[in-house]
């Protein structure tokens, strides 16, 4: 049985469309069950969703020419029962049961045994399977198992069919309302934008170059050399365009990174010898990036994980001029939105600028570099949508939602009017922002809240610059650790803070503590363990390392001599005697550095509450320190036992539940009494909704990425603080997540702030 279901999964896997793979499991599951009837019904997506029907798409034992033209509504018999309840019915004799519905012409009349599973992708009933037998009798558990393991291996198929718009087609014309099908992935970049899908291909494959016996290697050197040239122009070209489009030409240094690997020695040097020892330029191009990207793969931080991708993107990139591909500018639509699989920047290089409105990438999260861009160019973009038919979306019009991270695909009739609606909202609101750069983030009665941003790297910084940040909050020290392949030393590490501090000069920057471990481990320092969020992380770590700890902090003061604007922030504090060492440590290095003589002020010292532990002795760890800072990301995992990076429970794990913020209030009024500032550096800080529940709070600095920025100014500054602390109180009073997010959702649309949360609902 177990070979038979393999063996459909493959040909179904290898069918042309969804049609003939319909087709084909019909066939196959009625020969592998023995049974008379084998069907598959699919779900049609309407707006209002009551006019969802299942439609018979495929079968094999019933009337072939109702193919397309049944359709049950969810409440109509027992097709409509497996689907509306997302589980299997097995039954004897299927007209007995009180749901069945006899349908004329199907030629259902002489089947008895039923069962049906339904057909589920991520949650969501996408369609029914059923078999039927003219004999009464109920099917065996065997015969479950193999029909549910051939329905989850279904849904994937017929997501994509949906998508790509190939079921519409048989759905009745005159209910056009039906005909827009979404996909689902994660926020990108906030906006809502319509477009023309641009596909990108990724036909020119470094993979699968093949190797080749190369005559000249000077020549074939050459070749590669001139390759590598242009790209690099093409990089540094983009990086100017991009910088005029984000409105400042001199500090975008997104496509440093890029201009940067083009340019160095071991990326190159192992190219040069590869193709010295007889390679072509192509395959030598292919293991050095295979090489290269091997490195960042092997970490298990995402955000460096992603940077594999951004390797072999360049990688390809050299490889298409290496076979002189050009795109031509005059097919392409006047407004893009660029769809692909593992998109990323330098498939921007490939389309004007200037016509890009909208990115949609079937890899990557909100941290990957695409999305970085996104944010900084203020493009919408939505990642991680997976299952895209990317070849049948070109030249579709299509809405990207970069607030739920979902494409849509030709919306009709008033729903398109609505998104049409929202669209232009969006586009007023993005032009009104920009003007908000230089004003203050004051609420309507005066209450003043620092603007600050985080970072994790140096180039983060130029997107900083433009929204008129007012300090670094948070800086992940980490991050320059992960990238490098031994453990930096003082100077290195001394010359990268100082960047920070300078370029913000006379502004305060938060320098944090190395916070290693969980996800983010370092390749030359492995630790392997069962759990490593709860085990060797952060300030755990360092502190049974007190000479890496010291390095860190001396650099840290070092970096500081004459600008006098560092703050030093400890991660994963859980205890009280933690502090007190972190604390003789700075104290240490700072002694030690002024008896070499050097005048050094004391920096600001800050503690991350983001460990439980940590809010009920806020009274006692406040006392000891200059400031707070609350990371609502690990707080929230610790709180509700909720893994942040594991998609499967993705959907429970929310910053806004009243127990987060129960604990998050305890820690601000603690901090309040004693003085203390409090800072959320958070992703709760860049969201709408959090911010006003902050305001209430009287949270004195809030920390983003430089995207949120002027969205969470402009939040506010459109409330009272008094207000906002109303909304608090009811938040506080509420049991459920959803009841306070439907409670700041419409306090935010009353003052005009919708288009900030909701798009194309
Ligand atoms: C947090 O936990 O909220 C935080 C800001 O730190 P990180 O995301 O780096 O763990
Ligand atoms: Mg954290």
């Amino acid at each position: 049985m177990l070979d038979e279901l393999r063996r459909i999964v493959t040909e179904v896997a290898q069918s042309v469309d969804l049609r003939t793979a319909l087709d084909l499991i019909a066939r196959r599951v009625r020969d592998a069950l023995n049974v008379d009837v084998c069907s598959v019904y699919v779900l049609t997506r309407a707006v209002p969703a009551q006019e969802a029907g299942l439609l018979l798409q495929a079968t094999e034992g019933l009337n072939k020419t109702m193919i397309g033209r049944v359709t049950l509504a969810l409440n109509e018999g027992l097709v409509g029962l497996v689907a509306r309840r997302a589980e299997l019915v097995n039954l004897e004799n299927a007209p007995d049961h009180p749901a069945f519905k006899f349908v004329s012409d199907i030629g259902e009349e002489f089947y008895h045994g039923f069962l049906g599973v339904p057909i589920i992708y991520r949650g969501d009933v996408l369609g029914v399977l059923v078999v039927q037998s003219i004999e009464r009798r109920k099917f065996s558990s065997d015969q479950e198992s193999f029909l549910v393991t051939l329905a989850s291996q279904l849904a994937s198929g017929i997501r994509q069919a949906q998508v790509s718009g190939e079921l519409s087609q048989h759905e009745d014309p005159a209910a056009d309302l039906g005909a827009a099908v979404v996909a689902r992935g994660l926020p990108g970049s906030p906006g809502i934008v319509f477009g023309t899908a641009v596909s990108v291909l990724n036909s020119v494959d470094l993979e699968s170059v093949a190797d080749r016996v190369v005559e000249d290697p000077a020549l074939e050197w050459q070749v590669l050399l001139s390759a590598i040239d242009a790209v690099r122009s093409e990089f540094a070209q983009l990086k100017a365009d991009f910088a005029r489009a984000a409105g400042n030409a001199d500090e975008n240094i997104l496509f440093d990174a890029f201009i940067m690997m083009l340019g160095s020695s071991t990326f190159i040097g192992s190219m040069e010898s590869r193709v010295q020892a007889g390679m072509s330029a192509s395959a030598a191009l292919r293991d050095t990036v295979r090489e290269h990207a091997a490195v960042f793969e092997h970490m298990s931080d995402p955000y460096l994980r992603e940077r594999a991708q951004d390797v072999r993107d360049l990688g390809t990139r050299i490889l298409v001029k290496l076979r002189a591909r050009t795109q031509d500018e005059r097919d392409l639509p006047e407004r893009i939105v660029l769809i692909g699989r593992d998109l990323s920047a330098s498939h921007l290089a490939e389309i004007p600028t200037d016509r890009l409105v909208g990115i949609v990438s079937s890899s990557g999260t909100g941290s990957s570099h695409l999305a970085i861009l996104a944010r900084a160019l203020g493009i919408p973009a939505a990642m991680g949508v997976s299952d895209l038919p990317i070849v049948s979306l070109n030249g579709q019009e299509v809405v990207v939602d970069g607030y739920r991270g979902l494409l849509i695909v030709r919306p009709v009739g008033s729903f398109r009017q609505e998104l049409s609606r929202l669209a232009q909202e969006e586009a007023q609101l993005t032009a009104g922002l920009k003007a908000l750069c230089d004003l203050p983030a004051q609420s309507l009665d005066g209450f003043r809240m620092g603007m600050y941003v985080n970072i994790g790297l140096l180039a983060d910084m130029a997107p900083s610059m433009t929204v008129g940040a007012e300090g670094i909050g948070l800086y992940r020290t980490e991050i320059p650790f992960q990238i490098r392949k031994q453990f930096p030393g003082e100077e290195d590490q001394a010359a990268i803070y100082r960047e920070a501090l300078e370029t913000f000069r006379g502004k305060e920057v938060v320098l944090r503590t190395l916070d290693v471990g969980g996800d983010k481990p370092l390749s030359y320092f492995p630790i392997k363990e069962d759990n490593p969020f709860l085990g060797w992380r952060g300030i755990r770590l360092v502190l049974d390392h007190p000479e890496i700890f010291l390095t860190q902090i001396r650099a840290m003061l070092r970096a500081s001599i004459g600008l006098d604007n560092l703050s030093i922030l400890l991660p994963m504090i859980g205890s009280v005697e933690e502090l007190e060492t972190a604390k003789e440590y700075i104290f240490q290095a700072l002694n030690e550095l002024r008896e070499e003589e050097q005048t050094i002020s004391t920096p600001r010292i800050g503690v991350m509450i983001e460990v439980p532990s940590a809010v009920y002795q806020i009274d006692i760890i406040a006392a000891m320190v200059d400031f707070l800072s609350i990371g609502t990301n690990d707080l929230t995992q610790y709180i509700l036992a909720i893994d942040r990076n594991n998609e499967r429970v993705a959907a429970r794990y929310d910053a806004l539940h009243p127990a987060v913020l129960r604990a998050i209030v305890e820690v601000v009024d603690a901090s309040h009494l004693l003085g203390r500032e409090v800072t959320v550096c958070g992703e709760l800080a860049g969201d709408p909704m959090g911010a006003v529940l902050l305001l209430g709070m009287g949270i004195d600095v809030l920390s983003m990425s430089a995207g949120s920025l002027p969205r969470i100014k402009w939040v506010i500054q459109s409330f009272k603080q008094a207000d906002a602390r109303q909304l608090l109180f009811a938040a506080l009073e509420c049991s459920r997540p959803v009841q306070i997010r439907a409670m700041l959702s419409l306090a935010l649309e009353e003052r005009g702030l919708g288009g900030l949360i909701r798009a194309g609902s």
